[in-house]
């Protein structure tokens, strides 16, 4: 940017709080907001600016970065008295970072473009670990020079910044590769729940994906004490995939096409939700398939 930019960072939860560290250890002018305010004092105890409103944050900066949970949220924090637009944030540019669906980030978009505010759709791949390590891929997508202005601000919270072309490009690319994580998270919990049956210990599945040329993957590796300790302190929340699992199956409804398998995965995650387990990480579906689906097949 030609005039040095000053950040302000909205939403300090899993993922926000890393991204926000990064930018002020890469030297940024950040400034923060998060609904929760207790977030925020490890920040101003950094020397950062606290915003009490996402408005008078927009005031004091002019890009805004925002990590929250949803769409909703997002609203929260752009729309109304006391949001973003309502700075006159004319000129300006906003990132978001967070997922949302397809149609609510084209949606932004031609907000921004009436109040001629520039805009990044950026969502980011990556769990908690990448967020804190500056590691994240930021799927970027808007006007190629914009993005290209943002991309010092994004390589200092991801690794690499992979331009998906006009928004919403960025988050279509975003729910097509959680579309993955989804379906690898399942069969991870499946597996384990087989291995069980099957009086085998978990671990021997891990030993051959760890071994194999092919399946040695680097999501396993992040999952595997989860699945084998049937713990799941939250690094990606189950809320958070089964929202964007809601977002994959709407959007290629809308384009009259079925995905059967997620459609499965969006039920056990839904069972799951139901069950309370919405703050955990998603790996608890282990825990819904082995407890709910066997009594359900008992009955
Ligand atoms: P999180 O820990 O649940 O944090 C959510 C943030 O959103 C918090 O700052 C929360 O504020 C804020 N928020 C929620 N509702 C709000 C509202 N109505 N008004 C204002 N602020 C609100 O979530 P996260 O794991 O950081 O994920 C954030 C986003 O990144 C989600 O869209 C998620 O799908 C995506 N994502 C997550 C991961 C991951 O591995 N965790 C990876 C890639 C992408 P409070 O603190 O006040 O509740």
């Amino acid at each position: 940017m030609s005039i040095p930019p000053r950040i302000g960072f909205i939403g300090l939860g899993v993922m926000g709080r890393a991204m926000a560290e990064n930018l002020v250890k890469a030297g940024f002018n950040v400034s923060v907001h998060n609904r929760n305010r207790l977030k925020t004092t490890g920040f101003a105890d950094k020397g950062c600016e606290v915003a009490a409103t996402p408005k008078a944050l927009a005031r004091m900066c002019n890009v805004v970065i925002t990590m929250v949970s949803d769409p909703a949220a997002l609203d929260a924090v752009l729309e109304g008295p006391e949001g973003v637009f309502a700075a006159g944030f004319d000129g300006s540019l906003l990132i978001n970072a967070s997922t949302v669906s397809v149609e609510y980030a084209k949606k932004l978009k031609d907000r921004c473009f009436a109040e001629r505010v520039r805009f990044v759709d950026c969502p980011v791949s990556g769990s908690k670990p990448l967020a804190e390590d500056g590691t994240l891929i930021m799927l970027a997508a808007g006007e190629e020079k914009t993005v290209d202005e943002a991309r010092p601000i994004l390589l200092a919270m991801g690794k690499t910044v992979i331009y998906a072309g006009p928004a919403p490009a960025g988050t279509a690319l975003k729910l097509c590769v959680n579309l993955i994580v989804a379906g690898l998270t399942a069969a991870l919990a499946e597996s384990a729940i087989l291995a069980e049956r099957l009086e085998l210990d978990p671990k021997l599945i891990f030993s051959v994906l760890n071994e194999s040329p092919a399946l040695n993957c680097g999501y396993f590796r992040m999952k595997e004490r989860n699945i084998l300790e049937k713990d799941f302190p939250p690094a990606f929340a189950l809320k958070h995939m089964l929202k964007d699992a809601r977002f994959m199956l709407k959007e290629a409804d809308g384009r009259g096409q079925r995905l059967p398998v997620t459609e499965a995965i969006e039920k056990v995650m839904t069972t799951s939700y139901k069950l309370g387990e919405g703050e955990k990480d998603l790996t608890v579906v282990l825990k819904t398939l082995a407890e709910e689906y066997r009594k359900a097949r008992a009955i």
